[in-house]
């Protein structure tokens, strides 16, 4: 009988899980893909989809433009999958991602009715994120309450900043309520950190900036692979312009907003969260390659300044490391968009980066020149896989 870790990854509208084959020991064996796949647009027209460990299509459903299905209806959906599709396998654990685990939770944990409890308190903190996280765990408790669930966090890695690198300037009263940097993506660095001996031993043991460019973008300075200092802060809206959310903001524009504009927080969360960035700045779309294939002059715009300000935080964070040793490009964008790429390393080129333009197209893994100053690499990144091996490593323990 083969050992199964489930995987899933909530959002607001889908639900994506992957089943990991435990090859060997529970606590230390290989990690082998199974079925995977995703229930998606679960308010709008729900579409359930899976397939196995070679990638071939071993499941579908679809329930029709107008229908509704509720986290629960999607997780049981999931469930019915595996049960049918479970084989001589046993499901020994299950990872969640979790956006927000606050200062207290710097590693993957159990969870417990009390841990989750105290996440609960983080929802303010990742509004968007963090109930969409928690459910499926209760969700699945409720089905299996003997089931070990690990819960896995996209702060824990930057818990190895320093305190400065954390720190607002704003007074001690507020600092000491939690209001501090805190980053995000943190399992898809920990990926490419983990992941980056592979590729090139001075990236893996120098200071290296990831860009993970997504739907969600952010950039992380790695010195020796650990976290040192990251482009998101308090929350996921911090930093780049990303596909609807807008990055960076003078704190004085939600001023004028609440008070010359009359918006309120609902509103204001709205535009910052889901009408900016790409989309808002473009007025055609938040997705890249929509932006990428228009002509309209806004959409042309929207990718400059995406360009731009990538370029602009990797000056930052290579201050913060002090020099440049690696860039790494990842997640939808980074590992696909090679113009993308070339933009916001033609802003960068100050710093000696200088790409190799064949390389670049072809996609890598190695896309700068033998002389450039600074490595260039994509690397894929798995946050999946990275959640199961902290499932892996926390029943390990138990
Ligand atoms: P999420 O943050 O939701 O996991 P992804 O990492 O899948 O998002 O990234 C989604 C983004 O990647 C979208 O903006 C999409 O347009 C972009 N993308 C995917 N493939 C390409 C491509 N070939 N060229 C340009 N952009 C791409």
């Amino acid at each position: 009988m083969t050992d199964v870790i489930l995987v899933l990854n909530a959002g607001s509208s889908s639900i994506k899980f992957r089943a990991y084959y435990v090859e060997g020991d529970v606590a230390d064996g290989e990690l082998g893909l199974g079925l995977h796949g995703q229930v998606e647009a679960l308010f709008s027209a729900p579409h359930f989809i899976a397939y196995d460990q070679h990638g071939a299509q071993v499941g579908e459903k679809h329930w029709g433009d107008g229908a509704k299905l509720s986290h629960e209806d999607g997780i049981q959906t999931i469930s019915d999958f595996l049960t049918s599709h479970r084989g001589d396998s046993r499901l020994i654990a299950v990872g969640h991602r979790v956006v927000h685990g606050g200062e207290k939770f710097a590693k993957s944990v159990l969870a417990t009715p009390q841990v989750l409890d105290e996440l609960d308190k983080l929802t303010p903190l990742a509004p968007l994120h963090q109930p969409h996280n928690l459910k499926p765990i209760r969700i699945v408790a409720a089905m299996h309450p003997h089931l070990p669930q690990v819960a896995c966090f996209d702060t824990a890695f930057h818990r190895s900043q320093a305190e400065l690198a954390q720190a607002f300037a704003l007074p001690e009263s507020i600092t000491s309520r939690g209001v501090r940097r805190y980053g995000f993506h943190g399992l898809s660095y920990e990926y490419i950190a983990q992941a980056l001996p592979d590729f090139s031993a001075r990236a893996a043991a120098g200071r290296t900036i990831v860009a993970h460019l997504g739907n969600g973008a952010s950039m992380c300075a790695m010195q020796a692979g650990r976290s040192v200092a990251s482009t998101m802060g308090f929350t996921a809206v911090d930093g780049l312009p990303m596909g609807t959310r807008c990055g960076s903001l003078d704190p004085g524009v939600i001023l004028y907003l609440l008070e010359e504009l009359k918006m309120d927080a609902h509103a204001i969360e709205d535009l910052i969260y889901k009408e900016s960035g790409l989309l808002g700045v473009s007025g055609v779309s938040g997705d890249m390659r929509k932006l990428l294939a228009s002509d309209a002059p806004r959409a042309r715009f929207a990718i400059d300044l995406y360009a731009y300000r990538i370029g602009r935080e990797i000056g930052s964070l290579a201050a913060a490391l002090q020099g440049l040793d690696a860039l790494v490009f990842t997640a939808g964008i980074g590992e696909n968009s090679a113009e993308v790429r070339r933009r916001a390393a033609q802003q960068a080129a100050w710093l000696g980066i200088e790409l190799d333009g064949a390389a670049n197209d072809a996609g890598g893994p190695r896309i700068s020149t033998p002389s450039s100053n600074v490595e260039v690499w994509t690397i894929p990144t798995d946050e999946e896989l990275m959640i199961a091996r902290h499932t892996q490593a926390v029943i390990g323990t138990l």
